[in-house]
This record gives C-alpha cells, structure tokens and sequence, in this order.
C-alpha cells in the first residue's frame, strides 16, 4: 500500500544542516529557494506546514572564525546564537517572495516535556498556523545546558509533530531512506521502502550512515521515528540531496515510510486517557454536561466546585453532578486560578486573574470522554 500523501492535512518538514549549509559554511540560496516554493505548494493546497530546520551552528561558527572540526558545547550555543539570525533571514526573505508569513519558534526539550511549557508552545504554534503563518522551530541551542538539550533536530522535529498532532513528518536527509547496511560501504545493502514495526533489528540498521554537519546520522531519525509513530505520526525520510524535495517526493521518489500506529488525535487522547496521573476533580452543572457529550469545550462558566492541586496542563477528571466521572482532560489553569474563575464567564478572565487567560478551563482537544 502507498498511502496518499496529499492527503496530509499538517505536515512537518526537517531540514538538517548538511542540506541547507554546503561545505564553506555557506547557505544553499538555490535550494532552500526551491524547499520554500514546495512549500508555498502545500500551503496553497491548504495544508499546514511547519519547517524544522538545522544550520543555525553551521552558519554562526565561520562568522565568528571558529576552527573546523567538533565544538565545545559553549562554542556551539554561541555559533548557534550568531547563525539563528542569518538562518531565520534566509527564511522569511524566501517564505515572503510568496506572500507568507515566517515565524521563528525556539523550543527547549522541557517545553515539549513539561506540562504547562507545552500547552503554551502548542497554543501559539497552533494561533500563528491559524494566522496562515509558517513556522520556523529550531532548539533553542543558546539556552539549554547539556542535559536539556534534544542536540539533534530530528528528535525535536518528531516532538513537534507529536505535539502539534501532524499526520506526516518528512525528515529530509543526504540518503533516500534506511538501508539494511550503509550503502556506500555495503554493495548489498538493500532499501527499505516501508517499515511496519520499528524492532531492534531496524535500530541495528541505523548502523554509521552519518554525514558531515548532522548531529544525530540515521540513528537519531530512528528515535525520532518511535517519537512520531507512536504519536501516531507518519514519518518518511526522504533524500533532500536535490532541489525539490518535497515535490520529488509527493511524485512518487524513493523513500524510507515508518507507518504511524493509529491517528495523531487518537493517540494523543490515548495518552490523555491513560497516561496520567489525575491530580484534581472538577464538578460540572447540567449544561456543561449536555456541552460536553456533544464534543464542546469545557468553559469555567459550568464548573460548580474543584477539588485536588494541579498545575495547568496537569490531568482532571471531570464529573457530573451525581459524581459520575464523565471526561478527562488537560486544564488550563493551575487549581488556584480555577478557584477564581469557576461560575464566571470566559470574558470576565482577564479581569478576574489581571492577564488574558484561555477561553476554556479544558479545550475539547485536550479532553477525552470516559
Ligand atoms: N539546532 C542545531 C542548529 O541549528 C542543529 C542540531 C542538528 O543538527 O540536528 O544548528
């Protein structure tokens, strides 16, 4: 089966920094130009596009004369600090030759892993895609120690997508996919086209294929690979050597399909479901019960009592009047700004807490029904 990629309504698009940086340290103008018209492409087909996108230590380290060969990670952070800026120019200059919008977004590992940290991401990746802006993520290489450091994109691209429930993520690569062997040492290495089931036999696989200027090589896109699938997030990697990438790819070039294991808003509502520990309960009227069974958000207005100490994005349970547990979900508001708000309407928020908070206590997204 070749699944239709035209149909992928969000899709994430990794650009390592051996693609987008040739050997000199020089950006690749005629690529990226040809990358971005791809993606004004998609965009005009009404899909959502967000671009990971590498090379921003590439680009810094020979503006700041820093020898070749590895970095210590100080030098790194400062590369990266220097070349965010000529990265995130080379973008918006291409994106607005075809009227869009460039928005650079810098994540940390703890803003997709800490609860609250990623609600916020989400909630402004999701307002500038409503924004019909594109954004453009790269780690916050300046600001993360060793520890919190994803250090490789492909991870992070996986994680964004994960987050942003996108149904593809396409890690361009300098190879058209994974190989039973690396292909330029093995003549016998054959091409996977299409991977089930990511088993340690796979991961084996991964062996050395690495390029110059990419951190992670093939295993990294193997973690980010169980990231994504398991997110229910289909992943290709695909060859990014020539222009057009993504073209190439939707006309049918080889590529290496890690098939995701279920849908992207299933899989998140799994993990909503289950997942978490619950930390309160909410007790909600008549009205917001109706509400909710027929798939609307949960508004503070509907919300008769709390109990429990969360922190916003933690997990609630929430029940009807009689006890009945009815739903579970993500709140967006810690248990003490809840307090506040229950029984009010969402426009009295901003007076009530002094900052414009978010229209619902558990946005619809965020909440699955028991
Ligand atoms: N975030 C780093 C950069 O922009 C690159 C990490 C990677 O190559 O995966 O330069």
């Amino acid at each position: 089966m070749t699944p239709d990629w035209h149909k992928a309504k969000r899709i994430v698009i990794k650009i390592g920094s051996s693609l987008l940086i040739d050997e000199g340290g020089r950006l690749k103008d005629q690529w990226l130009t040809s990358l971005i018209g791809d993606v004004a492409g998609l965009v005009s087909l009404g899909c959502d596009v967000l671009i990971v996108s590498s090379g921003a230590i590439a680009l810094g380290r020979g503006r700041l004369g820093l020898a070749p060969g590895a970095l210590k990670l100080e030098e790194s952070q400062a590369a990266a600090s220097v070349g965010q800026i000529r990265l995130a120019h080379a973008y918006e200059g291409r994106l607005k030759a075809h009227d869009l919008i460039a928005a650079k977004v810098l994540v940390t590992l703890g803003d997709t892993e800490e609860r609250g940290r990623y609600l916020n991401a989400r909630d402004t990746i999701s307002t500038l895609l409503k924004l019909g802006a594109v954004p453009v993520v790269n780690e916050n290489d300046t600001v993360a120690t060793s520890e919190i450091r994803f250090g490789d994109n492909d991870r992070l691209a996986a994680r964004v997508a994960s987050m942003m429930s996108a149904d593809l993520l396409i890690l361009l690569s300098d190879v058209d996919g994974l190989y039973t062997a690396p292909p330029h040492e093995d003549e016998s290495a054959r091409h996977l086209s299409s991977i089930k089931d990511i088993t340690p036999s796979i991961e084996a696989m991964a062996g050395s294929v690495g390029s110059d200027y990419g951190s992670g090589g093939m295993i990294t896109k193997i973690l980010a690979g169980k990231i994504a699938t398991k997110a229910g997030v289909h992943m290709l990697i695909a060859s990014g050597q020539d222009d057009h990438p993504i073209k190439a790819l939707f006309n049918g070039a080889r590529a290496s399909w890690f098939h995701a294991r279920g849908n992207a808003v299933t899989s998140r509502k799994r993990w909503i479901a289950g997942g978490l520990e619950s930390r309160g309960e909410l007790v909600i009227d008549a009205g917001a019960t109706k509400a909710l069974l027929s798939g609307k958000s949960l508004l503070p207005a509907g919300i008769k009592s709390l109990s429990g100490s969360f922190a916003r994005g933690d997990v609630v349970i929430i029940c009807d009047q009689d006890h009945n547990h009815i739903a579970r979900g993500l709140s967006a508001y810690g248990a003490s700004d809840a307090q506040k708000i229950i029984g009010h309407h969402s426009k009295d928020i901003a007076g009530i807490l002094g900052y414009e908070g978010r229209a619902a206590m558990i946005h619809r997204d965020d909440m699955v029904l028991l």
